[in-house]
This record gives structure tokens, C-alpha cells and sequence, in this order.
């Protein structure tokens, strides 16, 4: 099987070393891809919002299966233009894409297939929210509606840093298809957060093992949001039920949604839930593999990643051998540069891979997100740059052999928390 993974990040390192492992995988290829991929795929130039050319590549290389990882390209449609070239493709369309492209539209259809989320209004003007915030009180939690890599939501106690956010959202400049602007008010879900992800081909769904990652991009959840400081898998402290409640109340509910409306979902769903008091609650949805969670949930899964991808793709999951699983545990940790999730300082060297590399694999391994080469050094582009992923016989293993990797690596300026996993390892 010839197969092209669409992106760049850590997670698309992470979907490449897992493809690279399968024996049906006779050749990888990635666009645009980073200087860690290049290890085990070949690189293309893409612009990976562009679907005519990632359908071109994909007719060029003879591709038999396109992998699209980021949002951005799905919700552009790149998955919708492989399709109509005849290519199999890992990815939503663009409509069913509106899942994670439209906070609106997601709450929409989880009202529709009674999917227990937070209560929310939709405004689009600084009074409707007002009226919200009053409805729902403090603390604040308030979402630009579109696209924002993980950074559009604010959560705060600070009534005028809520409003502030509400009027950036509602009052930014209409979109191309001439809407306002609108922001999501809704109410607070406390509880630990839990990343499910499920494959599906727009009618079975085939839940993974759910991880845990850490949005902050301080220690103790301090500091703003980010796209992800780590991760961890499995979930020691989880009910082992979890997976399968969320299964019939989340999951396929929603893909069955999806296809009574037309536009059958099919690729990675993934729920972001909170775990309340009051039972589970989603948070999001995404419709790709999230970053960082990939890197831990792919270091477990023993079926090989192809086949499984493949199936989606085509529409065979009903026929699909139970997945396998290790019964170790993963921990990943971001190493992102100076001044992320702000502005981000590049272009400067990274060095102590090959020190990784000798001394730490098989157990930890880099996984590149944002880095080019420069002649032969490795230097940073990006705000994430690394995620250090190892595995362990438990969470404590995982995370020693993690850190011990990332304490080899120089980065100027770099920063990494230092606390991924460590409840869950000490089990509290
Ligand atoms: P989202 O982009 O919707 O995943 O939101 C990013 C992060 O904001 C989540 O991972 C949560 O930590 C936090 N968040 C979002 N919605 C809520 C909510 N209703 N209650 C509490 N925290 C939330």
C-alpha cells in the first residue's frame, strides 16, 4: 500500500512512524512534512489547503491511501477533492468537517442526537453575550465559533476579559461568506478532561484507548491555552466503562447524526470530554487526530495503523478484527520554543537527538512538530517543536524515560512542563 500523510506536526510524525511499522506499507510519503519525518517518509511540497494539489500528489504518486492529519485542510475540503480523484482518504469531507469547524454547528447536532454537552447560547452581538454570561455566571467560558488551533477559547473568572474576548469574536471582520462573526457562551464543566478518539467510517465506530493532554502551557494548568503541552495513556484513575458509555452516548449517536443529515462522517472523531459530576459531558469535537494525544495513543496500538485507516476509508470497519492494544503506558512532552503559544522565536539549532537516539530508543523518541533542516542541522520553525514520546511498564516509567530524553535535547530559550502525567502516575 502506497501511502501520502498530509501535514506537518508531531502528530503527522506520529501517524508516519506508526504507517512505517506496518509490513503492507510499501512506500510513505508525507506534504509537506518536517525534518524528523523525512526519516521515514519522503517529502513533497503541498499546500495542504489547496485540494486540487493534494489530490494531484496523491494521482502523482500513485497513492492507494491519503491520511489528511490537520484541521485546516479538511475544513477546506482537501479530503472531499482526493475522493473525487478516486483516491481513498483518511478525512472527513468539508461538510461533515464543520464538526470541529463550527463550535455552532457541532452543538447543533449534538442537541439533535441528545449528546450530553454543556448548555450554551450562540451570540453575535456583545448584549446576547452579556445576557449569557449573566444566565450562566461565573466561571466564564467563551469561544470564538471558527477555526482557532485550540486558541480561541477563553475560560476566566475576570467578567470583562470574557467580554473582551466576545467582542474580539463577534466584532472580527465578516467572514468571506459575509456572516458576522459569532462566539460561543456556555457553561462551566468541571472535572478531570478525557481525549477519546474513535476511527469511523460513517457507521461503525471503533473507539481508541482515551489519553489525557494538558492544554496549559505552564505547570499546574497554569498560563494560557495552547495546542497541547503532553500527554498521557492509559488513564489509571478512569472508569474502565468509560469507553464503551461513550461509545452509545457520544459517538455513535453523532456519526449516525451525520449520516441522517447527508453528510456521513467518516475519519477520526474525536471528543473532547470532561468527566463531571453530573455524568459525561463533550467539551469539543475534533475531526482529525488530536496533537499531542496521537503520539501516546499510537505508541499503544498494536494493530498495524493501514489496514485500520484503510478500512475507514473504504468503508470495511464493520469487518474489522477487534483492535489490539499494548499494555504499556506513553507519556509525551512538548518541548516548544521561546515566547509560544505568543509569537514564537525560530530558527534556532536543536541539538541531542542523536543522543536520544543512542541512548534512549527503542523506550523514547522525538517526534518532530515544528523543524526544518538547515544544510544538516536540525533548527526550529515552529512554536511546538518536539514532542518527546516514551513508553514504559507504567506511568512512572513512561514519564522518567520521557523526561530523561528531554533533558538531553538543547533548544535556546526552550520550554517544556514539568509535571505531564505526574498526578496520574502518583495516582492521585
Ligand atoms: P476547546 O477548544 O473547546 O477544546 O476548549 C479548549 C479548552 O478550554 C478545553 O480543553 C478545556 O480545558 C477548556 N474548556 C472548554 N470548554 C469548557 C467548559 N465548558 N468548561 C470548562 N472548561 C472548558
Amino acid at each position: 500500500m502506497k501511502v501520502l500523510v498530509i501535514g506537518s506536526g508531531a502528530r503527522e510524525h506520529a501517524l508516519c512512524h506508526s504507517l512505517s511499522l506496518d509490513p503492507d506499507v510499501t512506500a510513505l510519503h508525507c506534504a509537506p512534512g518536517n525534518a524528523g519525518i523525512t526519516e521515514v517518509a519522503e517529502l513533497h511540497q503541498v499546500d495542504a489547503l489547496d485540494g486540487a494539489a493534494v489530490s494531484a500528489l496523491a494521482v502523482r504518486l500513485g497513492a492507494d491511501l491519503v491520511v489528511v492529519g490537520p484541521e485546516a485542510p479538511l475544513v477546506a475540503g482537501a479530503a472531499d477533492a482526493v475522493r473525487e480523484a478516486g483516491i481513498p482518504v483518511f478525512g472527513p469531507s468539508k461538510e461533515a468537517a464543520r464538526l470541529e469547524g463550527s463550535k455552532a454547528f457541532a452543538k447543533d447536532v449534538m442537541a439533535a442526537a441528545e449528546v450530553p454537552t454543556a448548555r450554551s447560547y450562540v451570540c453575535t452581538t456583545l448584549d446576547e453575550a452579556d445576557a449569557a454570561f449573566k444566565a450562566f455566571g461565573a466561571p466564564y467560558v467563551v469561544k470564538d465559533d471558527g477555526l482557532a488551533a485550540g486558541k480561541g477559547v477563553v475560560v476566566t473568572d475576570d467578567l470583562e476579559a470574557a467580554r473582551a474576548h466576545a467582542a474580539a469574536c463577534v466584532g472580527a471582520p465578516p467572514a468571506p461568506s459575509g456572516q458576522r462573526g459569532s462566539v460561543v457562551v456556555e457553561e462551566f464543566l468541571d472535572g478531570p478532561e478525557v481525549s477519546l478518539f474513535a476511527i469511523t467510517d460513517g457507521e461503525t465506530v471503533v473507539p481508541l484507548q482515551p489519553a489525557q493532554d494538558f492544554k496549559r502551557a505552564l505547570d499546574g494548568d497554569e498560563g494560557p491555552n495552547t495546542g497541547g503541552m503532553g500527554a498521557y495513556s492509559p488513564l489509571p484513575w478512569a472508569d474502565p466503562k468509560l469507553v464503551d458509555e461513550v461509545l452509545q452516548t457520544v459517538l455513535q449517536p453523532t456519526v449516525d447524526e451525520m449520516r441522517r443529515r447527508g453528510t456521513p462522517f467518516s475519519g477520526l472523531l474525536y471528543a473532547g470530554l470532561a468527566i463531571t459530576s453530573r455524568g459525561v459531558r463533550v467539551i469539543e469535537f475534533n475531526a482529525r487526530f488530536g496533537d499531542p494525544e496521537t503520539q501516546v495513543v499510537l505508541a499503544r496500538l498494536k494493530t498495524p495503523l493501514a489496514g485500520l485507516l484503510m478500512a475507514a476509508a473504504t468503508g470495511n470497519l464493520a469487518h474489522l478484527e477487534p483492535l489490539r492494544w499494548s499494555d504499556e503506558a506513553a507519556v509525551t512532552v512538548v518541548v516548544a520554543s521561546r515566547n509560544y503559544p505568543g509569537t514564537p522565536r525560530t530558527g534556532d539549532p536543536i541539538t541531542g537527538l542523536d543522543e536520544v537516539a543512542a541512548q534512549d530508543a527503542p523506550h523514547a523518541y522525538v517526534l518532530h512538530a515544528g523543524t526544518r533542516l538547515e544544510g544538516d542541522t536540525v533548527v526550529s520553525a515552529g512554536g511546538r517543536v518536539l514532542s518527546v514520546t516514551a513508553t514504559g511498564e507504567d506511568l512512572t516509567e513512561a514519564r522518567d524515560r520521557a523526561y530523561r530524553a528531554v533533558s538531553r535535547i538543547r533548544l535556546d530559550g526552550s520550554q517544556h512542563r514539568t509535571d505531564i502525567a505526574r498526578k496520574a502516575a502518583e495516582g492521585a
